[in-house]
């Protein structure tokens, strides 16, 4: 059961295969048996098989959705109403939020069980899950590496089969790296399709929120659920939301991908460029047409990502202090002392790293020369994405310099952490939608490829996605021990 695809899934419930109760049991043991890689913070059996067992009333009663009685599992930076949700802190190790994000409401109202909350870095600070309050997550293509991050609990249940898909959210590659590095499916849709209501706030004008699957299919079921205009969002964008699915067969006859040449340089592993070069040349047998291509301002990303993202969380952090929720000191002498404390005690190194940068950015003396210059910056990358786009159709590229990294190897190091997500930070900066898909293995651990379309274009990045998986099988390789 836990190796098919929602469709699969959809017409085994109907066809009275097997009942929601024993698929969602099915994935609750499993992800029993597989507590080694540490990729769920909560598992809500109850909560799971009642809501399981609701499900297979509505699968019995006629209208039922395509998710109705699915299992998947949310990253635990998205608010749950009754289950804890912990943004992978200790500073909201207590928390129940009193309300569901919009996300979430969305997929109670599809009829979809929800396992449980997924690990994943403190507050979506990190590209390896090892920063998260409640321990390392393991990638189970090999345990001994990370699974990327900050989605790393999401990405680690998808390829282990623990989730038949996960949520995800992207600020600078959060849900492209992880899916890279664990072999999977994510998409980061463009800024503003998803709801960020109830999403935890990292950075708020990158963070979007989007579905981690095995294969495009899937990704566009989810994103279908996910995706539409809300009216407690106000970065929301009020669009029609198109049938993901129903595009997905086109042709790719004449498309023309485009190969920025500044992502193929210098700092991309060779064994990663070689496998690329086949995925990519198996979409030129798919009839693309394949075009280099110059994107001048790339290698400005890092820095600017780096100035922008973290004077954003400065002041969305702000809230936690110790009053209203979440981790509170003991004994505070007085206010100060109260907030001091608690900021101190509740959040971990790196929270706190960018909590520095970013008032430091943001500081009246350096205002201009900081926050302003990174806001020129990034224009002149929206610029870069928009002269690319007039050319061709979309842009393929590595997602990662290397596959998977050891734990512990690159965390005392932030800079070099910060360099993993190179490919993917610009994108945020743009805002337009990317995905990563499996394209192969270097030294025996999974590649992603990443494909980059035009604003609200994720049809066609899922079409283009799903046409190389009928004829690549990477998305169903299965990690050994998880079969
Ligand atoms: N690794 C990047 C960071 O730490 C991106 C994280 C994310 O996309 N949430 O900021």
């Amino acid at each position: 059961m836990h190796n098919k695809t929602m469709t699969q899934l959809a017409h085994g419930l109907r066809s009275g295969e097997f009942s929601s109760v024993e698929l969602t049991q099915a994935f609750l043991d499993r992800i029993k048996q597989h507590q080694e890689l540490n990729a769920y913070i909560t598992v809500n059996e109850d909560l799971a098989l009642q809501e399981a067992c609701a499900a297979d009333i509505r699968l019995a009663n006629g209208n039922p959705e395509l998710l109705t009685g699915i299992p998947i599992a949310q990253k635990d930076i998205f608010c749950t109403e009754g289950v804890k949700t912990t943004c992978g802190s200790r500073m909201l190790d207590n928390f129940i939020a009193p309300y569901n994000a919009t996300v979430v409401e969305k997929f109670n109202q599809a009829g979809a069980v929800m396992l449980g909350k997924l690990n994943m870095d403190e507050f979506a600070m990190g590209s390896s899950n090892e920063t998260s309050h409640y321990g390392a997550v393991k990638n189970p293509w090999d345990t001994n590496t990370v699974p990327g991050g900050s989605s790393g609990g999401s990405a680690a249940a998808v390829a282990a089969r623990l989730a038949i898909g996960a949520t995800g959210t992207d600020t600078g590659g959060s849900i492209r790296q992880p899916a890279a590095l664990c072999g999977i499916t994510g998409l980061k849709p463009t800024y503003g399709r998803v709801s960020r209501y109830g999403m935890i706030a990292y950075a708020s004008s990158l963070d979007q929120g989007g579905p981690m699957t095995r294969g495009a299919e899937d990704a566009a079921i989810m994103l279908q659920t996910m995706a539409g205009f809300d009216e407690k969002d106000s970065t929301s964008v009020d669009l029609p939301v198109p049938d993901y699915r129903a595009g997905l067969n086109n042709s790719l006859a004449g498309l023309k991908i485009g190969l920025p040449k500044e992502f193929f340089g210098e700092g991309l592993n060779s064994d990663v460029a070689v496998t690329l070069e086949t995925a990519v040349n198996e979409y030129r047998k798919l009839g693309a047409e394949i075009r280099e291509i110059s994107m001048p301002n790339l290698n400005l990303a890092i820095p600017a990502y780096y100035v922008v993202a973290p004077a954003e969380c400065s002041a969305n952090l702000s809230r936690f202090d110790g009053v209203r929720y979440g981790y509170r000191c003991e004994n505070p002498v007085d206010l100060t002392d109260l907030y001091t404390r608690s900021r101190g005690e509740g959040f971990g190194k790196e929270v706190k790293r960018r909590i520095l940068m970013g008032t430091y950015a943001l500081s009246a003396g350096y205002y201009d020369a900081y926050y302003i210059k990174a806001q020129k910056i990034r224009r002149l990358i929206s610029e870069d994405f928009k002269n690319a786009l007039a050319q061709v159709d979309v842009i393929m590229g590595p997602v990662t310099p290397t596959t998977a990294f050891g734990i512990g190897e690159k965390i005392g190091n932030p800079i070099e952490m910060y360099l993993s997500d190179i490919y993917t930070i610009a994108i945020n900066l743009a805002g337009v939608p990317a995905m990563s898909i499996p394209a192969g293995f270097a030294q025996g651990k999974p590649v992603g490829l990443q494909i980059i379309g035009n604003y609200f274009a994720e049809d066609r990045l899922l079409n283009i996605a799903h046409q190389y998986q009928q004829v690549a099988d990477w998305h169903l390789h299965i990690p050994k021990g998880f079969e």
